[in-house]
């Protein structure tokens, strides 16, 4: 609620509002919007928050969270993780795939 317009001195001399209101600027100011999407992004990687946390190549329930619905690897700035836990992850994501565990590739049916 910022329209400042409203209180222009009235009946004074008369000048005030030449051109009637004044637009109040482009736009209505606040933030900017863009929300982030969809995505929970975390803000440090869930192995270094969670020490207890181990990175398994025979934990597919794990790794699963770390690939997409077709089985490709979900990369760093989505997942969240940092750089080492990540490369653990991939490594055990493609050990995971040898024993077929986890999908190389997810076809449609
Ligand atoms: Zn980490």
């Amino acid at each position: 609620m910022s329209m400042d317009f409203d209180d222009a001195p009235r009946g004074g001399k008369g000048k005030a509002g030449d051109r009637g209101d004044k637009k109040s600027g482009p736009g209505g100011a606040g933030g900017s919007g863009m929300r982030k999407r969809g995505f929970t992004r975390r803000k440090v990687c869930r192995f270094c928050a969670d020490k207890t946390l181990t990175i398994d190549y025979k934990d597919s329930q794990l790794l699963k969270y770390f690939i997409t619905d077709r089985g490709k690897i979900i990369p760093r700035r989505i997942s969240g993780n940092c750089a080492k836990h990540q490369r653990k992850v991939a490594l055990s994501i493609r050990r995971s795939r040898m024993i077929a565990l986890m999908p190389y590739t997810v076809t449609g049916q």
